[in-house]
């Protein structure tokens, strides 16, 4: 997936993603193949402090608990987008872990 880095349209894209799965290892609605049919409600909006800095919200309908779209997403609790593209690069040709963090700034 591209890292996009226009707001308006990643905010239109996180608006038209559904939930696969329940992120809770507990709920019944965790497996993918076995997750029942709008077993999630939408949750509002959460700010963030980087980019796009709104993430949307939801809310198992079984367990209660609320999750956000990037959970789902490459850029997880990434503070810097962009960068997993570079990242790979640099790990294929086998730099070290402190080298490529050297590298990329
Ligand atoms: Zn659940």
């Amino acid at each position: 997936m591209l890292d996009e880095v226009s707001i308006t349209r990643q905010l239109q894209r996180e608006s038209q993603f559904e939930p696969p799965f329940c992120p809770r290892s507990s709920c019944a609605n965790h497996r993918p193949e076995s997750a029942r049919e709008g077993f999630w409600k939408k949750d509002g909006w959460a700010k963030l402090k980087r980019f796009p800095y709104a993430s949307k919200r939801f809310k198992c309908r079984d367990c209660s608990k609320g999750f956000s779209a990037s959970l789902f997403q490459l850029h997880y609790r990434q503070k810097v987008w962009g960068l997993n593209a570079k990242i790979f690069d640099y790990f294929e040709l086998g730099a070290s872990k402190r080298a490529i963090a050297r590298k990329i700034r």
